[in-house]
């Protein structure tokens, strides 16, 4: 505990008095670029990785950055949160950012893991999909590819459940919400961005997607195949084909 207390005055000492105004704005209410959806993990530090300020991301952690699907009468503080960003904050842009070294996605992939942890288990069967998509299109890797695509798929399937919750169906079908699935390589402290066109996760370029710009072109983080394309992620409203 040393170091939060010591870090407590550093920050009132270092942080908050030099940048007074900027702290004074921020007490008049909040205005955030985006819903972060992340890992619980000490390692994942939302603000660092995207260089964000305070007031700039609106963040729901939990083990294993999952999205439990909607599920009615049945309240959650990540329906709410989820809600709220939407309706009350009127974000229109929702990251769900997975990262490797997940130690939950270590124990999705290996039970054995969570033996003397019931809770622990029975949350993550929110992300049981993804396990048994690596098992049934993955089978042949092994070890840290293996490990890669879990996480992958794992992200890609909280998306799925992001849509199941009415405010984000809502906000999709009307055009006014965008939702970004990311990837944290631990390892080199880069993003890797999923882009619907090839099914990949490619590393982040600075244009904001995951193609052209600056990025190393083609580097992505565990190549897929077969690709994930099957899954899709439409950013546009589907309102005006029916009928
Ligand atoms: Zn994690």
């Amino acid at each position: 505990m040393e170091k939060l207390l010591s870090g407590i005055h550093k920050f009132q000492a270092d942080v908050f008095v030099p940048n007074r105004d900027f702290f004074r704005k921020l007490v008049d209410g909040q205005h955030p670029q985006a819903l972060f959806i992340t890992c619980s993990d000490s390692r994942m530090v939302p603000d660092l990785i995207c260089q964000t300020d305070p007031g700039d991301l609106f963040v729901l952690r939990n083990a294993g950055n999952i999205v439990p699907p909607y599920t009615p009468n049945m309240p959650s503080g990540e329906a709410a949160t989820i809600e709220y960003a939407i309706r009350g904050l009127g974000i229109r842009n929702i990251v769900v950012c997975g990262h490797t070294r997940c130690g939950a996605m270590q124990a999705v992939a290996d039970p054995s893991c969570t033996a003397n942890m019931p809770r622990v288990r029975q949350w993550l069967e929110h992300a049981q999909a993804g396990a048994e998509i690596v098992c049934t299109c993955y089978n042949h890797l092994t070890g840290e590819p293996r490990a890669k695509v879990l996480v992958q798929e794992n992200v890609l399937v909280q998306i799925e459940h992001l849509r199941t919750h009415p405010a984000v169906a809502a906000a999709l079908a009307s055009g006014e919400l965008k939702l970004h699935a990311w990837v944290y390589k631990m390892e080199t402290g880069e993003v890797f961005v999923y882009d619907p066109a090839t099914g990949q996760f490619n590393l982040a370029s600075k244009g904001g997607d995951s193609r052209g710009g600056d990025s190393k072109c083609g580097e992505k983080l565990a190549p897929a195949a077969p690709p994930l394309s099957r899954r899709i992620v439409p950013n546009e409203p589907l309102a005006a084909r029916v009928g």
